[in-house]
């Protein structure tokens, strides 16, 4: 206290009081202060919010403002600072008033010496201090009673009461609820071999992830060892818990470095629904914690939503995603081969390879029923390369064989096209047998091309510099644009079967179809018109000088032995002039 400066601020409107006061002060021994002064309420509180006060002797009796009210007043605008209350002889009851509301003292004016005075301060000063660190303990007890002190997140209990309090208010507005039981895969393992200090780590880094990957209005909590719970509010649909459980499955993997050493860790997740699952807090927390159990069961880094409706629906679909990934890895996967038939020599002059799935237990799977499954899955990327490198595989046997040489086209799905690496797959399974980069023909969509034109332009150049040719598939389904497609460096246009069902009868298709096939040729790209059925669609494709035609009509798409077959048999269209009579032999 000897050395600190005690800045003072007096308020008092009576010259002769303040006159008095500020005498006692300088008089008194062992006060070092800083004396501040105001006469009117708002100009106290007007130094109160721009200077740093250690304590305010305070008049209640001031021009703008008297009694209690000038007490509350400034009580309010600075709670952290003690007030000695200044007060008239007659003011006792005013006086006990303001203590109990928060003064730390009161002097009755002209009765007090200045002793008495340096001690109320400095007392008031000290009590106040003391105040100030008990109510900072008591703070800090209560947040460790309700938060969990290695990660600092809430925990099991404030979590239930978050959830009580929540349910209640869902109830009330006919809201919903997610909640999200968490455990990380492998905890124990990593905990056991790296040491304790290690997993604390850990799980410290798991917890600011996950608390960067909700939203504030949520409540993240460690139930204990590496046992966490979200509680999700605010959402309208199952779809939304289900995008924060996929969100969290993918942010909780990234490698994390712990002493220069990469983990990886990932987690299971079971969710439970309100209203759907349960309705009060420990059925909802129960059905969650059961879900992440199946989450587990099903092979752990995966979410699991315990409704049983959805349940059901997940279930299916993890099992077909597992014999999927299964199928990739132990070859179950068939190459189907359909020609391209030239309509200038009537001959083969190409071959799709469409890919088929053959399941032991479910027979012939068709890439209708399971590519849109690995596109979203991310199998689309081993399964696109075994596509690749089978298709270049059996074109090189085909050709060492002696067969004529044709080349062979892949279907190359959109996110397979946007990998960093394409080309480079490319090239190497190119390279690997040895085939010459003009007997590979890859098929992209529109859809490709509309993500990024930019990026689809560049990459095609590069592929097309490699000697490989390029088709536009399923044209006319998507948003296609005239304008793009003078851009687009492909050598073919392969029309969409929708097209083709209904000409020459449907005027409309012909129509399109006839500018179609002129615009191509201006634009020098060739044209495949694909699912032609019969004779009088490949009589119309003929009269508008359509290149190529793949469909039934010649052939469906065939296992290996079958395609041999009908190449030894040399079966050919044959066109007759005039174009009209085009008959199978
Ligand atoms: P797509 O590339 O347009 O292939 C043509 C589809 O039309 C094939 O169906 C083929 O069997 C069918 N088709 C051919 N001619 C006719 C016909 O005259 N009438 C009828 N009704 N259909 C005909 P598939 O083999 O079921 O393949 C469907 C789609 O699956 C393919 O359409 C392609 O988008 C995709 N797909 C097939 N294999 C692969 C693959 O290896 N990778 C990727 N990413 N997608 C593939
Ligand atoms: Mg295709
Ligand atoms: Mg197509």
């Amino acid at each position: 206290m000897q050395n600190h400066i005690t800045k003072i601020l007096l308020v008092e409107d009576n010259s002769g009081d303040a006159y008095l006061i500020r005498e006692a002060l300088h008089t008194t021994r062992n006060l070092n202060f800083e004396l501040t002064q105001a006469d009117n309420l708002s100009e106290t509180l007007r130094i109160l919010s721009k200077h740093e006060i250690d304590i305010v002797l305070l008049d209640l009796s001031l021009p703008d403002s008297s009694g209690f009210s000038t007490f509350s007043h400034v009580h309010s605008h600075a709670t952290q600072i003690p007030i000695i209350v200044l007060t008239g002889s007659d003011d006792d009851e005013l006086a006990a008033r303001t203590m109990q509301s928060g003064a730390q003292d009161y002097l009755i004016k002209g009765t007090f010496t200045e002793d008495l005075l340096a001690r109320s301060i400095r007392y008031s000063i000290e009590r106040h201090n003391l105040l100030i660190e008990m109510e900072k303990a008591r703070l800090h007890e209560q947040h460790l009673a309700y938060h969990d002190v290695l990660t600092s997140l809430p925990n099991r209990l404030l979590f239930y009461d978050r959830l009580e309090q929540a349910l209640i208010h869902a109830k009330r507005y006919s809201g919903m609820l997610g909640v999200l039981f968490l455990d990380l895969d492998g905890f124990k393992q990593i905990n056991d071999t790296k040491g304790h200090s290690h997993g604390d780590r850990l799980l410290q880094i798991v917890a600011q992830r996950l608390k960067k990957n909700v939203r504030e209005s949520d409540t993240i909590a460690r139930l204990g060892g590496d046992e966490f719970i979200i509680l999700l509010k605010g959402i309208t649909t199952i779809d939304d818990v289900f995008k924060v459980g996929m969100k969290v499955l993918e942010v909780t993997p990234k490698p994390l470095l712990l002493d220069n050493e990469s983990i990886n860790i990932t987690c299971s997740i079971g969710a439970s629904i309100f209203p759907c699952d349960g309705d009060t807090t420990e059925d909802l927390i129960k059905k969650a914690d059961f879900a992440m159990y199946k989450a587990k069961s099903l092979g752990k880094n995966t979410f699991h939503l315990y409704n049983s409706e959805v349940d059901k629906k997940n279930s299916k679909r993890q099992s077909l995603e597992n014999k999927l990934r299964h199928a990739i890895e132990s070859d179950h996967l068939l190459l189907y081969f359909q020609p391209q038939v030239s309509l200038r020599t009537g001959e083969i002059s190409g071959l799709e390879a469409l890919v088929r799935w053959d399941d032991p237990e479910l027979g012939l799977i068709l890439p209708s029923e399971f590519i849109p499954l690995a596109e979203e899955t991310g199998l689309i990327l081993p399964l696109g390369e075994w596509v690749l490198k089978s298709a270049c595989t059996q074109n090189k046997i085909w050709q060492t064989a002696g067969y004529k040489q044709l080349p062979i086209s892949i279907n190359l799905s959109a996110r397979q096209f946007r990998e960093i690496s394409i080309v480079q797959t490319i090239h190497n399974a190119l390279q690997e047998v040895e085939l010459e980069p003009k007997f590979l023909k890859i098929e992209i969509t529109e859809t490709h091309v509309m993500q990024d034109v930019d990026y689809t332009i560049s990459t095609l150049e590069i592929l097309r510099e490699m000697g490989i040719h390029v088709a536009l598939d399923d044209f006319g389904t998507g948003y296609s644009s005239l304008n793009y497609l003078k851009r687009l460096p492909i050598d073919q246009l392969k029309i969409d079967k929708s097209f083709i069902n209904d000409i020459p009868e449907n005027l409309h298709d012909a129509t399109i179809l006839t500018a179609i096939s002129t615009m191509a040729q201006t634009l020098g790209i060739k044209v495949v018109a694909e699912g032609v059925e019969n004779e009088s669609q490949l009589h119309f494709l003929q009269s508008i000088e359509c290149d190529t035609i793949q469909g039934y009509y010649f052939s469906r798409p065939l296992p290996t032995h079958e395609l041999l077959k009908l190449i030894d048999s040399e079966k050919k269209l044959i066109l007759n002039q005039p174009k009209e009579e085009i008959v199978v032999v």
